[in-house]
């Protein structure tokens, strides 16, 4: 198969390509604007492979999504390409609405214009596979087991898991976009006939995430000896996710699921934020021991507004129909990636001092 997967220079399309040109004889072509977001180096093991290849092209432009289906052909499109960073679209929505929605929609245009020019056997087999997020259902009420309040009582009033059925609640201006996509994409499905399927998924961590991001933001800040911030109390949870089983069951739903489902990929590793970043301070105290603690390194700062308390996936629909289940637990995950950061600090510190966005790697235009 020939796989266009867009976004594949971030945290999660950079492990999908690598899982896809490591494991299976598919051939990648990669379709990334470059953001911030964007690194090439975490392609870095793939991108001689002969079966890679990039085009540095912006989603919401028309005509150079359309002459890269048209150079390309391909057999089925990943679209991962987003803006993805909460924080970032409470301090300005504007990119996300643009990528998110309306780059989703001049995707979802192109790809329908160049499906319709396929011969009727391979417009069956085609799939255009759009990765979401769990926070499109918004929060889940707050269990009292781990020793907090509940808020106005709404616990036991709604389902204590997200399962594909749960209607869609989002929260942030990153969440209600990627809320907007997903409605677009069933839509194409329903009024146009174009093979979908849908993933919605739970936090994801691991090797190559940008520093901004919770984990590798505190192991990075612990070894540098610099204040650990958490939200609020630190009492969000979420349930996390090591990317490459991500990657793994985002590679199954593509050749395997039924199109027009969703389905739900979560870890079943519910943490409270304060517990994930207590767990790396008590990990690097056993790798790189010190006087002090690394928990000493904690502080509370202003929660973010709207911040949703509680994500928790029902991934039992993926188990029983594909067969799929993380390999990781949270504490094998959470040790293979602190070791990973600690092991990489060169890709750390390219991204820390923007080199990475200086000198990229074989970028190329359409021609
Ligand atoms: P990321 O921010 O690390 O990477 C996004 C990639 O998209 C970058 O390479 C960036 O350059 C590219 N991009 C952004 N705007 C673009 C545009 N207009 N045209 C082309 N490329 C563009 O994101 P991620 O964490 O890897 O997430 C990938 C996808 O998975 C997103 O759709 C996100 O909503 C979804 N998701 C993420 C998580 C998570 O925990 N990170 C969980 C569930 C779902």
């Amino acid at each position: 198969m020939k796989l266009l997967i867009t976004g594949g220079a971030g945290f999660i399309g950079s492990a999908v390509i690598r899982h896809i040109i490591n494991n299976t004889d598919n051939e990648v072509i990669n379709l990334d604007k470059l953001t911030y977001a964007g690194n090439l180096e975490s392609l870095a093991e793939v991108s001689a492979s002969e079966r890679y290849s990039f085009e540095q092209v912006d989603i919401c432009d028309r005509a150079e999504v359309d002459h890269v289906l048209a150079k390309h052909q391909p057999d089925a499109i990943m679209h991962l390409a987003a803006e993805s960073h909460v924080d970032r679209s409470i301090d300005g929505p504007a990119d996300f609405i643009q990528t998110n929605i309306v780059g989703t929609y001049t995707l979802l245009e192109s790809t329908r214009q160049y499906w319709q020019t396929l011969a009727p056997a391979e417009r069956v087999r085609f799939r255009f596979h759009h990765i979401s997020t769990d926070e499109v259902y918004g929060d889940l009420p707050y269990p009292t087991h781990l020793g907090a309040f509940v808020e106005g009582g709404r616990e036991g009033e709604e389902p204590f898991l997200f399962t594909e059925q749960t209607p869609y609640a989002p929260s942030s201006p990153y969440s209600a976009s990627k809320a907007s996509s997903d409605h677009l994409v069933r839509a194409w499905q329903r009024t146009y006939g174009l093979p979908v399927l849908i993933t919605n998924c739970s936090n994801n961590y691991g090797p190559y995430h940008f520093p901004e991001k919770l984990i590798p933001l505190v192991i990075l800040n612990a070894i540098e000896g610099k204040p650990l911030p958490v939200y609020g109390e630190g009492d969000q949870i979420r349930d996390w996710l090591y990317v490459d089983d991500h990657a793994r069951a985002l590679y199954k739903v593509l050749t395997e699921g039924k199109t027009g489902e969703t389905y739900n990929i979560g870890g079943h590793n519910e943490k409270q934020n304060i517990v994930v970043v207590q767990t790396i301070c008590d990990i690097l105290q056993h790798l790189l021991p010190k006087d002090s603690s690394y928990r000493d390194q904690i502080i509370f700062v202003q929660d973010r507004p709207g911040h949703d308390r509680r994500y928790a996936i029902d991934a039992s629909k993926i188990q029983r129909e594909l067969g799929w289940v993380p390999e990781e637990t949270f504490e094998s995950g959470i040790q293979k990636t602190v070791l990973w950061y600690l092991a990489n600090r060169d890709w750390c510190q390219r991204v820390q001092d923007g080199s990475y966005q200086r000198e990229r790697l074989g970028v190329s235009k359409p021609d």
